[in-house]
């Protein structure tokens, strides 16, 4: 426009329509701000409602309560220019995002979550303390099956240097039912008593919630295998009976359904739970399953619970342990399991994956169980 010259009325229109635009948006900007600060207000409503509710232990969403909500919405104002459609999905939004709040909340409260679970220099599983400053063995057979071979094992286990847990199924998930169901309650007290002569701590796999008692009278540790990690009946059970937990990652579990399986026996008010990586399901075939270690920095991350790697079930072979061992350590895995047998070739179950007593001193010998952790853990406790 040139100066001096009074606008057309072209332009006088369009002037017209930029202020009244501009007024507009100053007033929609401002709405903006009043709904998100009406919303951020009801957000926090939303919270203490679940707090109060999760202290009563109800679950936060009510079906019932939010279509009674929209009902009356739709109800009571002029549904104009929003239909009742647009209503119904604004609103639905909003309740969508109330409970992922509250999601998020409920997670921060969770006992597995808190980083001063486990003390500095970890629990003692009987008189072995586990997620201190020192990696613990958990060594024995993978099934126990006479009194002969449980003592020799733990004699010579019993004789080795460092923090170290007897290991032995005397309950046996078997893939086969025809195949070597284990000892039972003969292989418990076999177990204990071998355990006892030559003062070693002790975990064995609890199966289910029949056979609880008997092994956690016989056991210093409860192993939760891969195949019961959804077994939330059997983790509440394990969470009252008192006893430290070994608990293992299922073979097609994330580390966030392990974390939660963890929360299930921790809720039960048992703090002492290690968590166990040992392999999940790929395509691979050359390993009996594939070795995750990015799960132990990631779950220190997340957790200060213990966690420890069981190299014989993930690898199902002994000709890499050594390198596989030194590697779990090194991403500050807090210990090892490793199925060691008298008679590997004798065994009743996963013969060709344990380690004879000359292999594993060899293998030991081999590997500085302290300086190849080279990490620092992550969370706190004992990864502070
Ligand atoms: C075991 O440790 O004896 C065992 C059966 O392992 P997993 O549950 O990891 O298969
Ligand atoms: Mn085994």
């Amino acid at each position: 426009m040139a100066s001096g010259r009074r606008p057309d009325r072209h332009s006088r229109r369009r002037l017209h329509t930029e202020s009244r635009l501009t007024a507009l948006r100053t007033e929609i900007d401002l709405l903006n701000e009043q709904l998100l600060s009406s919303i951020q207000k009801r957000g926090r409503i939303v919270l203490e409602i679940a707090a109060l509710k999760r202290a009563q232990g109800i679950d936060g969403y009510d079906a019932k309560r939010e279509e009674e909500m929209l009902q009356s919405l739709l109800n009571s104002a002029a549904l104009e220019p929003f239909g009742p459609a647009e209503v119904r999905e604004i609103f639905k939004a909003i309740f969508r995002a109330s409970l992922d709040i509250q999601d998020r909340e409920g997670r921060k409260a969770m006992r597995v979550f808190r980083p001063d679970l486990v003390p500095e220099s970890g629990f003692l599983v009987r008189d072995v303390p586990v997620g201190g400053k020192e990696p613990v063995l958990f060594l024995g057979p993978c099934s126990v099956e006479t009194p002969e071979q449980i003592d020799a094992i733990a004699s010579f286990v019993a004789g080795l240097p460092g923090l170290k847990i007897l290991r032995a199924g005397a309950f046996k998930p078997r893939t086969n039912p025809y195949t070597f169901q284990g000892l039972r309650e003969e292989g418990l007290r076999i177990l204990r008593e071998a355990a006892d002569r030559h003062g070693l701590a002790v975990v064995t796999e609890v199966l289910d919630t029949a056979t609880l008692d008997v092994v956690a009278e016989h056991a210093d540790m409860l192993q939760i295998g891969a195949r019961n990690m959804y077994n939330t009946e059997l983790l509440k059970a394990v969470g009252r009976a008192g006893k430290p937990v070994l608990l293992k990652r299922a073979f097609m579990a994330t580390l966030d359904e392990l974390l939660l399986s963890a929360e299930y026996i921790l809720a039960g008010g048992n703090d002492r739970v290690v968590l166990c990586e040992r392999g999940i399901r790929t395509f691979e075939r050359t390993t009996r399953f594939t070795l995750d270690l990015s799960a132990v920095p990631l779950l220190q991350q997340e957790t200060a619970l213990p966690v420890i790697v069981d190299l014989s079930h993930a690898l199902g072979r002994k000709d890499i342990m050594a390198p596989c061992a030194r590697a779990a350590l090194a991403v500050g895995a807090d210990g090892l399991m490793i199925e060691v047998h008298n008679r590997p070739d004798q065994a009743l179950s996963d013969g060709f994956q344990q380690f004879d007593l000359k292999e594993f001193s060899a293998f030991l010998g081999n590997l500085d169980l302290r300086g190849a952790r080279l990490s620092e853990p992550i969370m706190g406790g004992s990864h502070g």
